[in-house]
């Protein structure tokens, strides 16, 4: 575990970051004073702190690379079917606003000669959400990052996904829900594959 002094005090990280923690405190601190707070009294006098390593977490997927994530993680198919991976959580932060957007992301893919370790798939996602995003570009960059990993017959990415900055300023409405979907391959050029994608993510298992 990598230890950083930031204000004189010794924070343990778990994850990694080039961010400059002791300059993001002083410039939260500065925020907060501008939103017209004391920031000596006692419940913001670590804010600063704890701020700091909190953003430098939600945005450590800037320090990670496609192929560290993938790392030995691609194996042989002996088969063609289609596979699907749903409900993989994701929390992310709009770029315009900088407030949380979250839901969940399902992928589909039909393999051609190589496939994905299933673990694999939650970190794609993690590494691209722990950035500033836009849920557009977020569905789409997941979309590739398997197309180009393992170079399938084709991808579907749809990610159905709540905003905060919906939610608590601007139309204020809290039961929005956005779905964005990316279809690379064969889910673009075939109805019927695109469909029974479609149709797989909708059905929920009862176990
Ligand atoms: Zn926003």
């Amino acid at each position: 575990m990598k230890k950083v002094i930031i204000n004189d005090e010794e924070i343990s990280l778990s994850f990694e970051t080039n961010v400059n923690l002791n300059n993001l405190a002083k410039l939260i601190k500065e925020f907060i004073k501008e939103l017209g707070e004391d920031i000596n009294r006692d419940g913001l006098k670590r804010t600063p702190v704890r701020v700091a390593k909190a953003w430098a977490y939600l945005t450590k997927g800037y320090f990670q690379t496609l192929d560290k994530v993938i790392g030995k993680g691609i194996f042989d198919a002996t088969h063609d079917d289609m596979i699907i991976v749903k409900d993989i959580e994701f929390y992310s932060l709009c770029e315009h606003h900088l407030l949380p957007f979250f839901g969940k992301v399902h992928i589909g893919y039909i393999p051609d000669k190589k496939i994905l370790g299933i673990s694999k798939f939650g970190r794609i996602v993690d590494m691209y959400s722990r950035r500033l995003q836009i849920q557009e570009r977020l569905t789409y960059q997941i979309a590739e990052a398997i197309n180009t990993s393992v170079n399938p017959l084709g991808v579907a990415v749809v990610i159905d996904g709540v905003h905060l900055c919906m939610m608590m300023r601007g139309i204020e409405k809290q039961n929005a829900r956005t779905v964005t979907s990316c279809m690379l391959g064969v889910f673009k050029e075939n109805i019927k594959t695109r469909e029974e994608f479609l149709n797989l993510i909708n059905t929920s298992i009862k176990l």
